[in-house]
């Protein structure tokens, strides 16, 4: 494996294979779970689901394990930042937001992805919410072309969420991923233009933008893993595994919901 002198691994052609792989089997769940997000499912049943469908497909649940996480998805409500544990007793409600976080490894790959879902119909507020972060990954991922700076991504994320009166969350950042989920370098929301590593051909980072509808800080709740906004405003996250390649940014774990924006 190539790496850099801050030793950010360099994927191979073969590498992004099954990377491409791993990043499909990961969008193949949310697909299957876009399905049946609705009032009165319990964020268990998700859970449920997400592991049998990534144990059909052949993969295993990144999460399930890691650091002695014992559900095979996050699945974080409303003021829930990340890492939201499922259980039995929360059924979502009309008007809920719940962010999803999957990953899968698959053929020794991990892909790694989340996406926040409306249950039945939102507030303008939390729509905005939605949109915004939205867009702030769709702007992160326009940065990840050959030559530009890792601080080119966090900027943009920071600028387009706090311009439009969002917080980014700076307890959790996004990550190279690979073999492992958490490879170097970390991706702050946040940071300057023109700083860090340059992109090079072959990184593979997890961008995630966290905002909230709030302030910035975040504490654990007493099971031990979800992260709640301290004030309790909402909360939206969207992530994607995406490789830097000659050819602009590659997202490998699309699942068609919407469509990159280009020239922002
Ligand atoms: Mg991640």
């Amino acid at each position: 494996m190539a790496t850099t002198s801050r030793q950010i691994e360099l994927k191979s052609e073969k590498d992004l294979e099954r990377m491409r792989r791993a990043g499909q089997a990961t969008a193949k769940v949310f697909t299957e779970l876009s399905k049946i997000i609705a009032p009165g499912i319990s964020t268990k049943e998700l859970n449920r689901l997400a592991h049998k469908i990534i144990r059909q497909i052949g993969g295993y649940p990144a999460f399930l394990g890691y650091r002695g996480f014992p559900a095979s998805i996050c699945a974080s409500v409303n003021e829930e930042v990340v890492h939201g544990l499922p259980s039995a007793k929360k059924k979502l409600r009309d008007g809920d937001i719940i962010g999803i976080d999957i990953g899968v490894t698959l053929d020794g790959f991990i892909g790694d992805a989340a996406y926040t879902y409306e249950v039945g119909s939102i507030s303008a507020d939390k729509q905005k919410l939605l949109n915004v972060t939205k867009k702030c990954l769709q702007l992160g991922i326009s940065k990840m072309t050959i030559g530009n700076r890792l601080g080119d991504i966090s900027y943009a994320i920071q600028q387009h969420a706090e311009s439009n009166g969002f917080s980014v969350v700076r307890d959790f950042v996004g990550h190279g991923i690979g073999r492992q989920m958490h490879e170097e370098p970390a991706v702050p929301n946040y940071g300057t233009p023109g700083t860090g590593p340059r992109l090079e051909a072959g990184m593979v980072l997890a961008l995630e933008p966290m905002l909230i509808a709030g302030g910035h800080k975040v504490c654990v709740i007493s099971d031990g893993w979800t992260v709640i906004s301290e004030d309790h405003g909402d909360s939206a996250h969207y992530e994607h595994t995406v490789a830097v390649t000659h050819n602009g940014p590659e997202i490998l774990t699309d699942f068609g919901s919407w469509t990159l924006e280009t020239g922002t």
